[in-house]
């Protein structure tokens, strides 16, 4: 299996020379990368070899019954394996729907929504946000009051990181000189981006397009780092590359199942760290003074911020519309502003994350609703040492999204 790994591995980078987006990290042999870019593969070439090396998968012999870990291993890499060859023939020009690419490339396929689906929280918003004029503008106006300031930023991430880190080591051992380094940056399409380096280090980036308001401060330090993607990266390192010798977990590449897994957890991962009467409690203390903001608000933000959380699906729904070709950017700017609450400028942030990485938006919500599903079928609601070990658990091995345990 070590040797088809390697081959996967090589594929990956090939793609990479191909597609800027691809490689999301890779610590592997840095001489696997430089043959990579000296090589340069066609995409036609890549993608014979990818099909060679999927009938060798199919026929390399079976691993034995009861090694959960071997089986897990095997059907992980068939799987990112075939999520590699729909991205080359993606490359190639082949055109997918919304749903038909999000399964090829991350095994899941979002449920639909219409306009009515989220009227009853619309509704509820109004009668939260009283007043004259479009919704979206008072709840512009409410959130303004909201914003971090820049000088304060630095401060409130830290802060943030503390308290995200302390809560997170209490359940998850993390291997010694594990850390991250945070960047502010302008000029992108995401509000936050993780870079895992290998050695259990990470480059954290925050974008400062626009203004930050004071939910991302922990939402970031949570998703970006404990225990979200840098916790994810440390343990997938240590675990399966390190403890194992896996090395087709030190490339990452962005369109593949891994990223339904990642996004899923780096979202659920804020919920395990901060049950909700513990995040009010460490906003009022420590996150809103930091922020220089009026503790006392901080019930009525939540309380808005979590309606505004469950239209999350209206953005999937204005890209996979768009996409597909049933309406403009125009019509997709205007479905994220009235359905899902987006103000002008950050609808048009979103429209080029979508142009940018298409249907790669279902990670974050369907992400999240999968894995909180499948941590929840394995520890029940009650206990958070128990979902602390099934979050762990399902961060710490090769497991697909079609495989997680449905149904609470
Ligand atoms: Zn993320």
């Amino acid at each position: 299996m070590n040797v088809l790994a390697e081959q996967y591995v090589r594929l990956v980078l090939a793609v990479g020379q191909h597609d800027a987006d691809y490689v999301d990290a890779y610590y592997g042999p840095p001489e696997w990368r430089k043959e990579a870019e000296a090589r340069k593969l066609p995409l036609t070439e890549i993608a014979s070899r990818a099909a060679a090396l999927s009938r060798d998968l199919a026929a390399a012999s079976q691993t034995p019954a009861g090694d959960e870990m071997a089986q897990l291993r095997r059907h992980y890499l068939t799987r990112q394996l075939d999520a590699l060859r729909a991205r080359v023939s993606m490359l190639t020009g082949t055109k997918l729907r919304f749903d038909e690419e999000s399964k090829a490339l991350y095994d899941a396929t979002a449920p639909t929504h219409t306009e009515a689906d989220f009227a009853g929280v619309l509704a509820q918003l109004e009668s939260k946000l009283p007043g004259n004029g479009p919704l979206i503008d008072r709840y512009d106006a409410f959130r303004s009051r909201f914003v971090i300031p820049r000088e304060r930023l630095d401060a409130v991430f830290k802060a943030a990181i503390d308290g995200c880190r302390s809560r997170t080591l209490q359940h998850i051992t993390l291997p010694p000189g594990e850390s991250f380094t945070v960047e502010y940056v302008t000029g992108k399409s995401w509000s936050g981006y993780n870079w895992y380096q290998g050695n259990y280090r990470s480059l954290i980036q925050v974008n400062t397009d626009l203004p930050i308001f004071v939910d991302r401060a922990v939402d970031l330090a949570c998703h970006e780092g404990y225990p979200g993607h840098h916790v994810y990266n440390v343990l997938l390192e240590k675990h399966l590359v390190r403890d194992r010798g896996w090395l087709e977990y030190s490339v990452y590449p962005l369109f593949s199942p891994q990223s339904l897994i990642a996004e899923g957890t780096a979202n659920y991962g804020i919920e395990v760290a901060f049950l909700r009467e513990a995040r009010m409690e460490f906003e009022r203390r420590v996150i809103f003074p930091a922020a220089g903001l009026d503790p006392t608000q901080v019930e009525a933000y939540y309380a808005v911020q979590a309606l505004v959380d469950r239209l999350s699906y209206a953005g999937n729904e204005a890209a996979r519309q768009y996409l597909d070709g049933q309406i403009d950017a125009a019509a997709a700017a205007q479905r994220l502003m009235a359905w899902g609450l987006y103000s002008k400028p950050r609808a048009e942030q979103r429209l080029r994350f979508i142009d940018q990485y298409r249907s790669y938006v279902i990670n974050y919500n369907l992400g999240k609703d999968l894995v909180a599903a499948h941590v929840e079928a394995v520890a029940g609601t009650l206990d958070p040492t128990r979902r602390w070990q099934a979050f762990t658990g399902l961060l710490s091995s090769p497991r697909l999204p079609s495989n997680l345990i449905r149904g609470r």
